[in-house]
């Protein structure tokens, strides 16, 4: 069965991987990659003795032992990793406030902390007394989950930041289930400085000591590399026979990786609202700013949320000098900035770094004469956004490439908020799936 695989991230090389494992001659597999290197969002890069994380600080960490597991392995083993204490904060004013936010009240200044007491308190009677259910909009399930204090000191701002757009713009959907309920008396003790701490969660992560995390996805692809075709983008898929065309070369089975709202340009003959269904799909861009700084040290911070404006765009500052001591070259220190803008639109000028630098500063995180270079990296597609109409377009989206037998696969190849691991854990059960396909002598299939 000859393979064609759209797309060298991590759920492209963890797929030929499996699919090699599970007894599929390595020949018969053929990446398609457009960048010059694979990786693609957990790529790195190294300027002037400084690594970053391109599309934002990543760490490891997985409730999928097994999967985490393989991914250690595949780049070198737990001796390659650093093991790191999450320490995570939300820089409000000139205050360090816990993380999560509910159960960092006490670090507040008094009013805000009475503000977002007395609103949590009004959210949880309601939900336990009155049994409101949840609200299907963003901002209302915000305001039902954590009251109208948490909504205004920090949910409102920093999801504006993020989001780029108005909190009704967005669904509900993918928070359900992601945002754990913190007890009533958590949230009260936390409020007069008695400190929870909340969900425990990535507690702990890995990080490779070595090139960023993207020494994750080398790992995964240092035996792949002669299956990939790097600089090689996918231009054409055409359906011929049992089979397809990719770039006019013949394959048995396609699996793609690449972002569904990119596919109507290159699939031939989708009908036309399936390719609106894609087209619409809405989802963010990142533009990543490392910080270099002639600094020995910064604080034990992971990384940290700016929900405020006065902090400048940058939603989320990472640490990234303390996730690996290699990140930096000895005696300086670095951080990394996420600034986020509407998939589709330009990315910020060249007046975005004065602004960051500007907000960090105002936020108390560094000084001018510290900063020795910064650096940036655009990434188009980063957040898929979860607005009122993603539910639909996606399953016309993935239900016409199904019953093709194009296979979708990935973050953006199936327009899910997924991490590395959960790429991981979809491309072995996609892999299982082919085998068996393939032990039955059937053609391809999507599902
Ligand atoms: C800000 C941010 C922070 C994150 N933090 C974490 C974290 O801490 N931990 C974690 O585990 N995960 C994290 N993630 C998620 C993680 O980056 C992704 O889940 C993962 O990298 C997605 O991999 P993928 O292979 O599915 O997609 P991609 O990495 O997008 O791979 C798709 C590949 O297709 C290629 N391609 C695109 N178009 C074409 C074409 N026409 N022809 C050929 N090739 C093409 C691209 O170059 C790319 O290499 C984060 C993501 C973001 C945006």
């Amino acid at each position: 069965m000859k393979i064609a695989i759209l797309g060298a991230g991590v759920s492209g090389l963890s797929l030929a991987r499996f699919l090699i494992e599970g007894g599929i001659a390595k020949s018969d597999l053929h990446l398609f990659e457009a960048a010059s290197k694979i990786g693609g969002l957990c790529g790195s890069k190294t300027v002037d003795g400084f690594t970053y994380d391109e599309t934002g600080g990543h760490i490891l960490y997985s409730k999928d032992q097994a999967a985490m597991r393989w991914m250690i392995d595949c780049a070198g083993g737990e001796g390659a990793f650093e093991k790191r204490e999450r320490q995570t904060k939300i820089r409000f004013g000139d205050r360090w406030v816990h993380y999560p936010f509910e159960n960092g009240l006490g670090d507040l200044p008094p009013q805000a902390n009475f503000d977002c007491l007395k609103g949590y308190v009004h959210a949880w009677h309601r939900r336990q007394v009155e049994r409101s259910p949840a609200p299907t909009e963003f901002g209302a399930w915000v305001r039902w989950r954590f009251g109208d204090g948490i909504a205004h000191h920090f949910m409102d701002p920093y999801n504006q930041k993020v989001w780029k757009r108005e909190m009704h713009e967005l669904s509900s959907d993918w928070v359900a289930g992601r945002v754990p309920d913190a007890p009533i008396e958590d949230v009260l003790k936390s409020s007069v400085g008695i400190r929870t701490e909340g969900y425990t969660h990535q507690s702990l992560f890995y990080y490779p000591q070595k090139g960023g995390f993207q020494a994750i996805t080398d790992g995964i692809g240092s035996t792949l590399l002669d299956r990939v075709r790097l600089k090689t983008p996918v231009r054409e898929v055409k359906k011929r026979g049992d089979g397809f065309q990719v770039n006019g070369e013949d394959f048995d089975c396609v699996v793609s990786t690449l972002a569904l709202t990119d596919m109507p340009k290159l699939v031939v003959g989708m009908p036309q609202p399936v390719a609106k269904a894609m087209e619409t799909l809405e989802y963010n861009s990142i533009v990543c700013l490392l910080v270099a700084l002639d600094e020995p040290k910064q604080p034990p911070l992971s990384w940290i949320y700016l929900p405020h404006e006065e902090q400048g765009p940058t939603n989320r500052v990472t640490y990234m000098s303390n996730y690996a001591t290699a990140n930096a070259p000895a005696g300086k220190s670095s951080f990394l900035c996420e600034v986020t803008f509407r998939g589709g639109s330009a990315a910020p000028g060249a007046e975005l770094e004065g602004q960051v630098l500007a907000g960090l500063e105002r936020a108390g995180l560094l000084r001018r004469d510290q900063v020795l270079f910064t650096d940036r990296t655009v990434s188009r597609h980063a957040y898929v956004v979860f607005d009122h109409a993603y539910g639909s377009r996606r399953e016309a989206a993935l239900g016409w490439l199904v019953e093709q037998g194009i296979v979708p696969l990935g973050r953006f190849g199936r327009f899910e908020y997924d991490n590395s691991d959960q790429c991981v854990i979809k491309a072995r059960a996609t892999a299982e799936r082919l085998l068996a396909t393939a032990r039955r002598g059937g053609g391809p299939t999507g599902r």
